[in-house]
Order: structure tokens, then sequence, then C-alpha cells
């Protein structure tokens, strides 16, 4: 019998995005986006792009939007990577790196794609436990032997902030393998490893335009490392796709990054919010380990993670519910406008009465 075209499939098990649900009268704290829109620059930017700019390709090289990044974040132009998304920065960074065939080690409660890529590349990998408090095991992560190493600061969905004295120790005591630092939420309070780039020639640091510059929607993530690292990933993303980042995404990443006062104005924002609503929480008879990004990873003794997530979902008010052992009696709740968190707060306030 000969073999099916089935049977050469490249089969994997994907990942699975947040609902984005169709219906606008809802409270969205499930994906980790920014409740405010982003910089008013970007809204102009958007006016006034010339639309015939769009028969033509792409600057492959990004080089206006790399050039902003480099004067914003004090990082030579040849040390930044772009790419759609920080999700397509980390995939592209697996595919780079990670080829030893020796496992490379994540946290076992961590963002969820890490094991998806690593099934896609087939990389092996082995998941380090998080200690009882959900802290990162440091030392765990020290052993010297890896094939690669990714973590992410603060973790999600735990929020909590390993610190860079912490992290410094992991990246070197690796000197044998990259390690990628995933900063995805950084701006909300945790101090970046970006200054380390100088000191260790093995460590990547990806960031996103998604969460604290709210531009989710235009797939922008970037990365800095060392000048060898950014020369490797841009070997294989020219083998991939040259023209990653659009005409209109290059100009809104530039415009977004023309406003610092408006970004900062609103990272506090939010951050004045993770508090004010750790305090609500807390009131409510919740516990949460002390989150440093735009979320917080809740838990109640008197109902189950998935019957909560229910019953907030019956309500219109859309968290995030993961399975699995050490997570699915929590459930991770986006930080949102005050209004939103005090639909959220209301409505918990009813429902635990009963409970
Ligand atoms: N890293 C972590 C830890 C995340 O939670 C996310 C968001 N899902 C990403 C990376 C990717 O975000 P984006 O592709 O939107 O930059």
């Amino acid at each position: 019998m000969s073999s099916t075209w089935e049977e050469k499939v490249h089969k994997v098990t994907p990942y699975t995005p947040g609902e984005q649900p169709k219906a606008l009268d809802v409270i969205k704290l499930n994906t980790n986006e920014n409740p405010y829109p982003p910089a008013p620059a970007v809204k102009r930017a958007i006016a006034d792009f010339d639309y015939e700019l769009l028969r033509k390709y792409p600057d492959p090289t990004a080089s206006g939007l790399i050039g902003v990044l480099s004067d914003t974040y004090s990082v030579p132009a040849d040390q930044i990577f772009v790419g759609v998304g920080s999700d397509d920065v980390l995939a592209m960074s697996f595919l780079t790196f990670f080829t030893s065939g020796e496992g490379i080690l994540f946290p076992d409660v961590t963002y969820s794609f890490y094991d998806v890529w690593a099934g896609e590349f087939r990389i092996p990998y082995e998941t380090v436990p998080l200690k009882e408090d959900m802290s990162l095991d440091i030392d765990a992560f020290c052993r010297g032997t890896a094939g690669g190493i990714v973590i992410p600061n603060p973790n999600a969905p735990t929020g909590l902030d390993a610190g860079t004295g912490a992290l410094e120790k992991i990246i070197k005591s690796n000197p044998q393998c990259v390690v990628i630092i995933d900063e995805a939420y950084v701006d909300f309070g945790a101090e970046s490893v970006l200054p380390l780039i100088d000191k260790y020639d093995n460590l990547l640091v990806t960031q996103t335009f998604s969460k604290s510059r709210a531009m989710a929607g235009s797939r922008l993530g970037f990365a800095f490392g060392s000048k060898k690292l950014i020369k490797y990933l841009n070997d294989v993303k020219y083998s991939f796709n040259s023209y990653t980042i659009d005409a209109l995404t290059q100009k809104v990443g530039i415009a977004s990054l023309s406003d610092p006062d408006y970004f900062k104005m609103r990272c506090l924002a939010i951050i004045n919010e993770r508090e004010r609503s750790k305090k609500r929480f807390r009131e409510l008879g919740f516990d949460f380990p002390d989150s440093r990004s735009n979320f917080i990873f809740v838990h109640h003794n008197k109902v189950s993670g998935e019957e909560l997530f229910k019953a907030l979902r019956d309500n219109n008010i859309f968290v995030r519910h993961f399975e699995g052992e050490r997570v699915q009696d929590f459930n991770r709740v986006t930080i949102g406008t005050p209004e939103e968190m005090d639909g959220l707060f209301d409505f918990l306030k009813k429902y635990l009465e009963n409970k």
C-alpha cells in the first residue's frame, strides 16, 4: 500500500488565542490589550497616509522605524530587529537560535506559545517548575547546559517580576546558549534587562507595541541584542519573507514612538488602576501573585476558576482561563479602564455574596 499525503503532513497542536467577541457591549479583559487608544499621532499618521504607497513593496529593512527605535531606546540600529508582533520575533528567534538538539528551558507556568513553537520547530524542551509562590526558580535555570532559555519578565500569566539581578544570574550562567527575555509587559513597572545586551552577546530582549503602546492590531514587535545575534536573526527572516512590516505599520510605529509623554501617561494610568484593582480583589477575598504587568492572576477559595470564568462570561465580562493543574483555579484579568474595572467589581461583589 502506498502512503497517503496526509501521513506526510507536519501536524502540530496550535496555540489558542484569546477570544475576540464580536459584540461591542462587553467588558473585555481577556487578552491583555490596552484599554486606551494608541497615541493621537497614530491617528494622524493613518489619516495622512498616502494610499498609493501600497502599490510598492514596503522598505524590507524598516529603516525609518528602526531608526526611531534606536533613538528612543539608545541602542544602535544594527542591534534592533523588528517583526510582526513579538510572536513573530519570538518564533524567528526559536528557529534561529534553538537548533542544537539540546533541550531548551522555560517555566512550567508561562506564555503558552513557547511549547507550541517548540513543537512546531521540533525543538526538545524542559519546563522548569515555578516555586510554590509562583516565583521563578532562578537556580534551576543556572545549570549551564541548556540548548536555549526563554523567560518572560514579568512572567505571564502570573505577572511577577523576577528582577534584573536574578535574570542576569541566569544569563551569566548560560554562555553556551541564547537567553531570550520576553519583555512584552515590562513597561508596566518592571525593570528592563536591555542595558545587559552590551555585557552579554547571547542575550536577546524582546518587546512589543501590542500592550503598552496600545497597538495589538498593528502587529509590531521588536528585539534588542548583540550585532551578531541580530544579524543571524535577519538572515533567517530574509529566508522566509523580506517584507514583514507593511508600509502603514511602519508609519504608525514611528508615530507611536513620537509621543513619549502620552505613552508614559497611559502606562501610569494602567499601573494605578492595577494597584486599585489589587485592593479591591483582596477585599473580595481573592489572592494573587503581586503583578507588575497589565493583568492580575486571581484565585478565590469559594469558587473554581472555571465556574467564575463562565459566570463572568454569561454576564458579558471576558477574562482568560487556562487549563492545566497549576493554573486552572485562576483567571487572568487584564486591567481595563476604571469604568470597566468598576463593572467587574460590581458583578463580583454580588456574585460572591451568594457563595
Ligand atoms: N509574550 C508574551 C508573554 C505575551 O503574553 C504575548 C501576548 N500574547 C506576546 C509575547 C506576543 O505579543 P505580540 O505578538 O502581540 O507582540
